[in-house]
């Protein structure tokens, strides 16, 4: 038995499933998972050894690459001086500064200690500044894991949401709409006839969490003016594509300003951080000024802040975002051209750091046009790459992640190990 497997093996054992976190037992694509030890820049070593490049990234926090040395040393520097307060930092001010600064729409924020978390705080301050219980939501995008976001579509779009996990109480769920995304005409349907008693739409603003999906410009346009018509809260949950597809997000990329936006992934450098932010006039709704409710010991913890501060600093550097961006098209574009050149049926695309590989001809604009690529294909083609030491997302609704670290080696390497898998598949 080889190591790998061993340790997953005892895992079971102690940890259901063996994992922390489903994705990671390898169910979508089969097999068992990769026990992970070490990691410099772009690549990978396992526990037996084996060296890979890493498209995950940790799912995206890692833009800098991994054991970045300045955000190391921030890490060890504050860890001297102890781990937690409970109390204010001069750090956590500095963090808010930086945030306001980065994100066009956040005039005031909280720092919380996962995506999750941000949500399900944005959500109830939503629910508690309009007053209003319902939510919108569209069909695949994740927003983390609380109990009014695991929900899915009910028999019509009209109707009430469906749990989409064990666990989540009907009554729950049913405060929950769910939509498909990039369709404008239902939404408008939704908001013609419920309009005065929601109380947010929350999006992915790029879609991650179903493979990569790019929202239409008459999407958004629309969202931003028919929630501010009807009083509703828009919220961009950008815990993966913000600091990701630009500096400042979806909602520097596009031009829109939601009034509630959550944060996670990169502004925690690889610890435990998320925010959520927006209008000052929302925000001051929070305990201790106002009646929404929120807290959290870790919060704004100082050593995770330290490794997002320094990550924050880093990514402000002349022209990160261009090379980052230049080279997520160089993968994806070599990728396309390898595929086209084997007579598959593939396609790949980026939005700033964050890239979609499409076992289909064009790439897909919906949940429905996610459901439809092949997936067999993407199966074979993942471990195949993974033999060759190419690691990505073990999933097909699974986005994936360019780091500075990335070099046109590793891109290179990357794409002529992708002619030998096409060739293969
Ligand atoms: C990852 C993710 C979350 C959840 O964040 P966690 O830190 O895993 O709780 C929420 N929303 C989006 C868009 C995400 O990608």
């Amino acid at each position: 038995m080889t190591k790998n497997l061993d340790l997953f093996k005892q895992s079971q054992e102690y940890i259901p499933g063996g994992v922390n976190s489903p994705v990671r037992a390898f169910g979508s694509v089969g097999g068992t998972p990769i026990f992970f030890k070490k990691g410099k820049g772009s690549k990978l070593w396992d526990e037996e050894g084996k060296e890979y490049i890493d498209y995950i990234n940790s799912w995206g926090p890692m833009i800098l690459g991994h054991a970045h040395p300045e955000v190391i040393h921030a890490v060890q520097e504050v860890s001297q001086e102890s781990l937690s307060f409970g109390a204010p930092t001069a750090r956590e001010l500095e963090m808010a500064r930086e945030i306001v600064k980065i994100i066009p729409s956040i005039e005031q924020v909280r720092l919380v200690s996962s995506g999750t978390e941000a949500t399900m705080s944005a959500i109830r301050l939503a629910r508690g500044f309009t007053g209003r219980d319902k939510i919108v939501k569209f069909e695949g995008c994740y927003h983390g894991h609380a109990d009014s976001l695991l929900v899915k579509a009910g028999s019509g779009a009209l109707t009430f949401g469906q749990p989409s996990s064990a666990g989540v109480p009907v009554d729950t769920a049913k405060h929950t709409l769910t939509l498909s995304y990039n369709n404008t005409k239902e939404l408008e349907e939704l908001f013609l006839s419920q309009g005065n008693e929601i109380a947010c739409v929350i999006l992915e603003p790029v879609v991650g969490n179903m493979n990569l999906i790019v929202p239409s410009e008459e999407f958004l346009t629309t969202l931003r003016s028919i929630t501010e018509k009807y009083g509703a809260l828009l919220i961009f949950d950008e815990v993966m594509t913000g600091f990701r597809v630009s500096l400042g997000g979806a909602q520097e990329l596009f031009g829109i300003i939601p009034d509630l936006t959550t944060l996670g992934k990169v502004i925690g450098g690889g610890l435990p951080v998320g925010a959520f932010g927006g209008r000052k006039d929302i925000m001051q709704k929070l305990a201790p000024l106002g009646p929404v409710y929120q807290a959290g010991t870790l919060s704004g913890n100082p050593v995770a802040v330290a490794a997002g501060l320094k990550t924050l600093e880093l990514i402000q550097a002349e022209h990160f975002f261009e090379k980052l961006t230049a080279q997520t098209k160089k993968l994806t574009d070599g990728l396309t051209q390898a595929a086209l050149d084997s007579g598959i049926d593939f396609c790949a695309r980026n939005v700033g750091g964050m890239f979609g590989l499409y076992f289909s001809k064009a790439p897909p604009n919906s949940f429905s046009d996610v459901m439809s690529s092949d997936r067999e294909m993407f199966n074979k083609f993942f471990h195949h790459m993974l033999g060759l030491g190419i690691y990505f997302g073990p999933s097909a609704f699974e986005a994936g992640f360019v780091s500075a670290a990335h070099s046109d080696s590793d891109i290179e390497f990357t794409i002529d190990c992708a002619k030998k898998a096409f060739k293969n598949i």
